[in-house]
């Protein structure tokens, strides 16, 4: 069976018209993790057995020629920051080692009850820190298409369980990229919403006021079938709103777009083999008509900055409740403050231990008005500049990542130089913006990906666009 080429639409297609039996899909999938885990590792679970049973399900559903849910037997991998009911979610940390999840998240109930297969929970980096996948506490991910390679991160299980066909799709979080920049290294499609159009109802939190659910997905078209069933307000997360066509104006017609192209993301700091692929494709994109603007975001490039420290800040007091007391695993001291000491110290690796100690600095007396005070400052100094742009354009083109896709070990002991992979994902998720991060080409042989981002909850414009681009401007599929 070649998964390679199979889509949400496809595989609906396949099971109506008996090609094969959900239980044989499956099974295919099943079969690639089997064969290409080992040393990928991007699965922290594979739900083996109950996948083939729910297969079966679909199956008995088809011969009695009932109708099919949407996701009917679609294989989705999820982000193990995600809680599955009954499953163990460690958010690629070892306090959570023994955590078995109390209920679904809303966007894995809203999967299930379209009939997507929860094939396996995936890995990450620790507690959704990091860019190359390296920061798990349960080995690194390899990048599928170069083993050599970092897959990106956090999301790191995710983009390679989706390229290497170990799932159709994937579900991960993205609070500074973690979705758009292992899905440009790994040559395929992620996309982050706008903050508060996806419940993180259930999601386990890094930083609050950044944190996004979203889709990862060979191709635009299923990203958006995902985000579809993904998005909408839901009473457990009070941040959560409506959006979609309720909310947007009606999105223009792709030739009456106007695309933004910030010079702070084209220019200096940007390789050169980037910076060629943005160049082809926007000769391609004028080429067929549409309208190009150079524009500026003159505070952008404080993103980073001003990223590494309100998420230190948030992070240092969403992982508190991580004290050996009400989550996970404990270590045991004679005093209650060894107890807390000494599950932090032991189960806490040395990323996440670096933000919270940054972020409770940050937060202490005398430190908060310089340093928090001042970073929310700049980050409505980066607001103000995304909605003076998009006054004069409809979306903005950018590379997702600075550079070519980075080997394993390269960044790991280089903490600014792993900080400074975000560049330019950060700002989308400051001003709380939906972006995607599209394949675009490559250079010797490694992925890269550009990427679309539109005004709040013009999730509809940025598909679109999306859609056009690799259609007419990257075309991969035949
Ligand atoms: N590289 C970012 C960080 O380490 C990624 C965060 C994310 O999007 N989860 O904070």
């Amino acid at each position: 069976m070649d998964l390679s080429s199979l889509t949400i639409k496809k595989l609906a297609q396949g099971l109506g018209e008996k090609e094969f039996s959900c239980e044989e899909m499956i099974g295919a999938y099943l079969g690639n993790i089997t064969k290409n885990d080992k040393t990928i590792n991007a699965f922290m679970s594979v739900f083996d057995k109950e996948a083939l049973a729910a297969a079966g399900e679909i199956d008995a559903l088809i011969s009695r020629k009932e109708k099919l849910p949407a996701l009917a037997g679609v294989p989705v991998a999820v982000k193990d920051n995600i809680l599955v009911k009954g499953k163990r979610t460690t958010a690629g940390s070892k306090v959570l080692d023994n955590y078995i999840a109390p209920y679904d998240a809303t966007v894995v109930e809203k999967l299930k009850r379209e009939g997507a297969i929860i094939i396996g929970k995936t890995n990450m980096d620790e507690f959704a820190m990091g860019a190359s996948g390296e920061h798990s506490a349960y080995g690194l991910t390899q990048n599928p298409n170069n083993p050599d390679y970092a897959p990106g991160g956090s999301s790191s299980g995710s983009a390679a369980a989706v390229s290497a066909d170990m799932c159709l799709c994937a579900l991960g979080s993205d609070t500074a990229g973690s979705v758009r920049q292992p899905a440009s290294i790994c040559g395929i499609v992620g996309m982050k919403p706008t903050y508060g159009v996806v419940s993180r109802y259930g999601l386990i939190a890094m930083a609050s006021s950044l944190d996004q659910i979203g889709p990862l997905a060979k191709n635009i078209e299923d990203a958006k079938i995902l985000f579809d069933i993904i998005k909408g307000r839901d009473k457990m997360d009070s941040t959560s709103c409506e959006t979609g066509r309720e909310l947007e104006e009606a999105p223009k017609e792709i030739k009456n777009l106007k695309i933004g192209l910030p010079e702070e993301c084209s220019g200096r700091g940007i390789q050169k083999e980037v910076r060629d692929i943005l160049e082809g494709s926007i000769k391609k994109l004028a080429g067929k008509g549409i309208k190009i603007e150079n524009i500026s975001l003159p505070h952008v490039g404080y993103g980073v900055s001003c990223y590494y420290i309100i998420t230190p800040a948030e992070v240092s007091s969403n992982l508190a409740r991580y004290d050996g007391i009400r989550y996970g695993m404990s270590k045991s001291g004679d005093e209650l403050l060894d107890v807390y000491l000494n599950t932090r110290g032991e189960y806490l690796g040395e990323e996440v231990r670096r933000r919270i100690m940054l972020g409770t600095y940050i937060l202490s007396a005398g430190y908060y008005d310089a340093y928090y005070l001042r970073a929310q400052k700049v980050r409505t100094k980066i607001i103000e500049d995304f909605r003076a742009a998009f006054k004069k354009v409809d979306l903005i083109l950018t590379p997702t990542l600075p550079t070519l896709p980075f080997k394993l070990g390269e960044r790991l002991n280089d903490p600014l130089a792993m900080y400074l992979t975000d560049l330019l994902t950060v700002p989308a998720n400051l001003a709380g913006l939906p972006a995607i991060s599209i394949p675009a080409g490559e250079a010797g042989g490694l992925a890269v990906g550009l990427q679309f981002i539109a005004p709040h909850f013009q999730e509809e414009s940025l598909f679109s666009a999306a859609n056009f681009f690799e259609n007419e401007i990257a075309p991969r599929h035949s």
